[in-house]
This record gives structure tokens, sequence and C-alpha cells, in this order.
């Protein structure tokens, strides 16, 4: 699974996610995208939405051995 991440620094406040988000799990909370989690479905879409880049993810290990 991956973790949606939002870099602060990077938002410009745009809602460019906000409006891509099929689950409407973005939204613009003192003018920056902020993620509720609960509602992510992970598939990644508002990544390639943002113009500054300030979506990205990170692969979460369902645990196990590593193999
Ligand atoms: S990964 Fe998909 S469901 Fe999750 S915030 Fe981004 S667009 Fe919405």
């Amino acid at each position: 699974m991956i973790r949606i991440i939002i870099d602060k620094s990077k938002c410009c406040g745009s809602g460019e996610c906000v409006k891509v988000c099929p689950e409407k799990a973005i939204s613009l909370v003192d003018g920056v995208a902020v993620l509720d989690e609960s509602l992510c479905d992970h598939d990644g879409i508002c990544i390639p939405a943002c113009p500054y880049s300030a979506i990205s993810y990170e692969e979460s290990e369902p645990g196990g051995c590593g193999f």
C-alpha cells in the first residue's frame, strides 16, 4: 500500500488536488492542502495533479520478512 504525503512547504493552496480526488479526502485548511487518511483510498490520482509537486507517496510494507 502507498501512503500519501503532502509537503505543506510546497503547497500553494490552488486546490488542484482537491478537485481531482474522487474520495474528497483532501481539503484546504488555512490555504494548505490537508489529507484525511480515513477517506483516502491510495489511488495516487492527486500526485500528478499538483503543479508544484507537493504531493508524493511512500511505500508502506505490510510486514513480514521482506522477501
Ligand atoms: S490518493 Fe486518491 S483518494 Fe487519496 S487523496 Fe489522493 S486522489 Fe484522493
